[in-house]
């Protein structure tokens, strides 16, 4: 048997699909028929070249993706149950953790386990045994002893896919920055990752949320998510103007907690200077390597400010992200989030799709893009 992987040859460039043998799974892995992925930002920019530091200055025979979801296709031996201890059968659908903390580590005991320094990554070059090592391929290969979940029969497949990524990045971000109940968050972005903060920060029952984002449709987006306040880019050009709406909407304190969600360093100072004493700045969106922000370290002493950041999860928070789904299926428009699906031979249009949109290219079909390999 075998499955097809997508392989980019071109930074900016059209993949290929190549043909690989579908492994067995070795005892205690899961090889997973994928139904989804999805392309997140962080795939943007490595699809763009933008993560040459660490992909090289030529992609070699490149292959990637980490948002997915899909069926078990096979149990390797030794494994009956997923990581919340429901029992595991070939059909179930499954979110899984797409990156490996080895569990035993210092940081991993203290609770760490997205810092883990000795954590296993995916291998990115196309070809290498069990050859479905990423996302955008028919199958995937889940290594012995990644954490694993059930989807609840109520999520469909197009809901699950942010889940492993966007979702449960959000959800341990917040939670580390200590958002509490009655507590005033601002969120810059209103891409994948901001809106799924607007509606995590109103279920840990955030009393007012308000996000900054330049696109009118992903404004409007971010209010059925939730948010209380939707402050346009357009409308308020300056970083100055955006910090005094901000001071406006809190009595002149400013935020419990202000979050980045967009990725370029400029949005950092001006998200500091939103915070109120004692107030929390999480830092999420700065992936690509030079992000590099100035602020003077002399304002955050004296605002007590706290500094947080935010790469991968620890598991637990997986399961979170599912279960906070399916507490607010209809609470919040999910099916929104992803706005086009392209089967797996369309990725390249998928790609050049993703990233006209997230320029702001499409005023009102924004949001994601994601590939089925079931049609
Ligand atoms: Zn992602
Ligand atoms: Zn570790």
């Amino acid at each position: 048997m075998q499955g097809r992987v997508a392989v980019l040859k071109a930074y900016g460039g059209e993949f290929e699909l190549r043909e690989y043998p579908v492994p067995d799974p070795e005892p205690g892995a899961i090889l997973i028929r994928l139904s989804r992925a999805g392309v997140c930002g962080s795939d943007l920019h490595i699809w763009r070249g933008e993560m040459k530091e660490i992909y090289g200055p030529l992609p070699r025979d490149l292959t990637f993706g980490h948002e997915m979801c899909g069926r078990v296709a096979r149990l390797g031996t030794g494994v009956s149950v997923d990581s919340s201890g429901q029992p595991l059968h070939e059909g179930d659908r499954v979110a899984f953790v797409y990156f490996f903390p080895c569990g035993r580590c210092p940081v991993c005991l203290r609770g760490e386990m997205g810092s883990c320094p000795r954590k296993g990554r995916a291998n990115r070059v196309a070809g290498t045994p069990p050859y479905f090592n990423n996302a955008y391929g028919d199958y995937y290969y889940l290594r012995p002893g990644a954490a694993v979940f059930r989807i609840p029969d109520e999520i469909s497949d197009d809901i699950a896919t942010p889940a492993n990524c966007a979702l449960a990045q959000v959800l341990y971000g917040l939670t580390r920055a200590g958002l509490r109940q009655g507590d005033t968050a601002v969120i810059q972005g209103a891409g994948g990752l901001g809106l799924n903060a607007v509606a995590v920060a109103r279920d840990m029952g955030a009393d007012r949320v308000i996000v900054l984002d330049r696109v009118a449709a992903r404004l409007e987006l971010a209010r059925a998510f939730g948010a209380d306040h939707a402050l346009s880019l357009v409308d308020l050009a300056t970083p100055e103007r955006r910090i005094e709406a901000v001071m406006d909407l809190t009595e002149g304190f400013g935020a419990d907690v202000v979050a980045d969600f967009v990725g370029y360093p400029e949005v950092v100072p001006e998200g500091l200077r939103m915070l109120r004493g004692g107030g929390c700045y999480l830092e999420v969106g700065s992936i690509a390597p030079g992000n590099v922000f100035s602020y003077d370290a002399t304002a955050l002493v004296r605002g007590n400010a706290r500094l947080v950041a935010t790469s991968n999860y620890s598991p637990w928070a997986l399961a979170q992200a599912l279960a906070f789904v399916r507490r607010n299926l209809g609470r919040f428009p999910f099916e929104r989030l992803v706005s086009h699906v392209f089967p797996l031979a369309r990725i390249t249009e998928a790609f050049q799709q993703a990233d006209w949109m997230q320029r702001g290219g499409d005023g009102l079909r924004i949001s994601r893009a994601a590939l089925s390999m079931t049609d």
